[in-house]
């Protein structure tokens, strides 16, 4: 029987031995692959600073802590992306806010936040969280504008994007993570992801005076360097903890899985347009919308994600898991699960995002996936549709 997920890990030999040599190592935590890994994942992106953490989740609560979040400050994000984008405000005490999707992109409609946040007086918004959802970039350069003009700081979700970049209007290419038009950008290494170190996550910024924060809460909110120092420097043991952080650390095995992996980054997104190319060619004729990208961008296709007539979005998830292929749905829109609906959302909220869920399905997309798993994907979707 086959089995085909929508999404997997990739791990070479090269990956395994960089593992085991750092288990050989002095340091399984705290040592020099973070570093190394830190410094090589700002050099692929153009970034000042990179934070290793040890999941997405923790870097977007990093993220609101290095802002500043309090009880009641009010943040925007959008309804089609995994829960934890909302919740790393939420666990700041944020109120946080929805923006409905792009038909097209399933971004965040940047037309429909310039309405939200033209309602309210300057500053009622403290951050806004858009997600690069698929693998799609931000229109990062509109959005920055937007902060400006209505003073809020930008996360950008980026865990599906490693990879994504965009022109600019200057004509330049950015890379997603750069923060040319951020405060900071969030990855994952959950092993779905591009780059998978079992847990993992990162936090870019171009900012000193976040990323300065964000190593402070990264490890309990204790500092070790002597400049800093509120107390008197009682010798070569002593640190102080100032600030209420946590352990969000990532580990050397981590690190050096994610440094062996980012080398491949370039080939994995390469690979995954080759694979979206072929789907969309295959299914130009059929019933099956597929996904929409605009010229001036690289797409990092986390997600390859189909939208099909809502009463075959169930039969078809269906028929594919019977035949060994395990789509999937994404996402459940935030705002409908119990907990946001505890806060006062309700269904029809946010309509488009409603919408687009009954049509979505993400097929398999991940560079290891052979011509010949893809070719069987395909027949199997395409005679499903064609029967029907
Ligand atoms: C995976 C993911 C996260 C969370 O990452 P973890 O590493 O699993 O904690 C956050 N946002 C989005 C959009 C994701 O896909």
């Amino acid at each position: 029987m086959k089995h085909i997920p929508y999404g997997r890990q990739y791990i070479t030999d090269e990956d395994i031995n960089m593992v085991v040599e750092t288990l050989k190592s002095d340091y399984l935590t705290q040592g020099p692959k973070i570093v190394e890994f830190e410094n090589n994942f700002s050099n692929y992106l153009g970034c000042n600073y990179t934070c290793m953490v040890n999941n997405g989740t923790a870097a977007l609560h990093l993220c609101a802590m290095a802002l500043d979040i309090k009880e009641g400050d009010k943040v925007i994000t959008t309804p089609i992306t995994f829960v934890a984008s909302a919740n790393g405000f939420r666990y700041m005490g944020a109120e946080v806010t929805f923006c409905d999707i792009d038909p097209n992109t399933h971004l965040m409609d940047l037309e429909k936040l310039k309405t939200i946040l033209m309602d309210s007086p300057k500053g009622t918004y403290k951050a806004v969280i858009p997600v690069a959802f698929a693998g799609y970039p931000i229109d990062e350069e509109e959005l920055h504008k937007l902060s400006k003009q209505y003073g809020f700081s930008i996360v950008i979700d980026a865990c599906h994007a490693i990879g994504g970049s965009f022109i600019d209007s200057n004509g330049e290419k950015q890379m997603v993570g750069n923060c040319k038009y951020s405060d900071l950008t969030v990855f994952s290494f959950h092993p779905v992801k591009h780059i998978a170190t079992g847990e993992g996550g990162a936090i870019t910024t171009n900012r000193k005076d976040l990323f300065d924060k964000l190593l402070l809460y990264r490890t309990h909110g204790i500092t070790k360097d002597s400049e800093k120092f509120v107390n008197n420097n009682d010798g070569g043991w002593y640190y102080e903890m100032q600030e209420l952080g946590y352990n969000y650390r990532i580990t050397e095995i981590q690190a050096a899985l994610g440094i062996s992996q980012l080398k491949r980054i370039d080939w994995s997104i390469e690979r995954r347009n080759i694979i979206a190319n072929k789907y969309d060619l295959a299914f130009k004729n059929i019933n099956i919308q597929t996904p929409y990208r605009a010229k001036n961008i690289v797409h990092a296709f986390h997600l390859y994600i189909i939208e099909v007539d809502s009463d075959l979005r169930k039969p078809l998830y269906d028929y594919l898991k019977e035949n060994g292929i395990f789509s999937q749905v994404l996402y459940i829109p935030v705002h409908t699960m119990p907990y946001y609906q505890k806060l006062g959302w309700k269904n029809g909220d946010f309509p488009i995002s409603e919408e687009y869920y009954k049509h979505c399905l993400a097929l398999p997309m991940y560079p290891s996936l052979t011509d010949e798993e893809q070719n069987y994907v395909i027949e199997k979707v395409i005679n499903f549709i064609n029967n029907k």
